[in-house]
């Protein structure tokens, strides 16, 4: 039987629309969630990225501040903005564009992001808080991926994940998340990479397989068991000459077979990539009501 669609866009929606009424509240306690979007040099595909972020910010309703900097820029020029930012009352939340162009040093200047401000969740604190199980800002795709599932009835407690991938924005911080002790995880994770040995051996133990290797194919019907459920972070561009820009996007899992097999199936585009914005401005959001709170003199906690 055709595996159930996982379908991206519309629970990214159904989350704008609950962000839309935060806002709401918010701003009629006088914040109005903001985000400050740091663009370095003029890659095309950085560009377009941003457009869309911003895009989604109007949509719900938060102010995105636009700072670009020419590929030229020192890394004291770069610094001096993200402290400048981090100054800013009216700046919740900061993010990067990443890549930046050769020459910066990435690691130096997330680090040089206020904690509190770290809306995409790479800064080596919330790293360490979502390690321990604190409140912290969760990386925007692996909360995504985590988000599409709950939302789809999947309840992970006690399920086998198997994650492909150990990047420190995917596949590192989603098998944190997923062994917590909460009512989002509770899983039983095994990660996958480049050194696993017998891949298949692994994938076709689990009932959940996120796919996070950034390789068309890497999961084939073969390698999962009837049933499971397959998250497909990956975004390929294969050469496709029906097309007019020569190419099309496809994921990391053989799609057309593999939804033959498994009972649940996440497309792409259209599946996990809305959820990475949506859970940005759910940070966000998350960062200006911790302002909000320590305005009215509460707790200055970290959402
Ligand atoms: P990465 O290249 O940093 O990491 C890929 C990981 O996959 C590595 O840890 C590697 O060990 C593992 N891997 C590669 N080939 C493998 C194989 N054959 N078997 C087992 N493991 C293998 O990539 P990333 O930044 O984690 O991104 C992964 C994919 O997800 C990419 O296609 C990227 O474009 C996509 N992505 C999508 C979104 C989104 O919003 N949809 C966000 C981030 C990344």
């Amino acid at each position: 039987m055709a595996a159930a669609i996982i379908d991206g866009r519309r629970i990214a929606e159904e989350i704008r629309g609950e962000l839309k009424e935060s806002v709401r509240a918010l701003k009629a306690q006088g914040v109005t969630p903001g985000l400050a979007v740091v663009l370095v040099g003029d890659d095309p595909a950085s560009r377009s990225y941003v457009a869309g972020k911003e895009k989604a910010c109007a949509e719900v309703g938060i102010h995105s501040f636009d700072n670009r900097l020419p590929a030229s820029a020192t890394q004291e020029e770069l610094m001096g903005l993200v402290r400048k930012l981090n100054g800013d009352d009216r700046v919740h939340g900061i993010l990067v564009q990443l890549p930046l162009p050769r020459g910066l040093n990435e690691a130096e200047v997330l680090l040089a992001i206020d904690p509190d401000k770290d809306v995409d969740g790479f800064h080596p604190i919330n790293a360490g808080r979502m390690m321990l199980g604190q409140k912290a800002f969760l990386p925007c795709t692996p909360h995504g991926v985590l988000q599409l599932l709950r939302r789809s009835g999947v309840r992970l407690s006690g399920l086998h994940v198997v994650v492909i991938g150990r990047s420190n924005i995917v596949g590192k911080p989603l098998a944190n998340m997923l062994i917590q002790k909460s009512e989002l995880a509770n899983a039983t994770v095994t990660v996958c990479h480049t050194g696993t040995r017998d891949l298949a051996g692994f994938t076709r133990q689990a009932d959940v397989v996120v796919a996070a290797a950034g390789r068309p194919n890497t999961l084939t019907a073969d390698m999962i068991r009837e049933g499971a459920v397959v998250i497909d972070v990956g975004v390929n561009r294969v050469e496709d000459a029906t097309k007019k820009s020569g190419f099309r996007l496809v994921g990391d899992v053989d799609f057309q077979r593999v939804s033959e097999k498994a009972s649940m199936i996440t497309p792409v585009p259209g599946g996990v990539g809305p959820m990475t914005i949506a859970m940005l401005l759910y940070n966000t959001v998350e960062a200006a009501k911790t302002r909000c709170r320590a305005m009215r003199g509460g707790e200055g906690v970290a959402p």
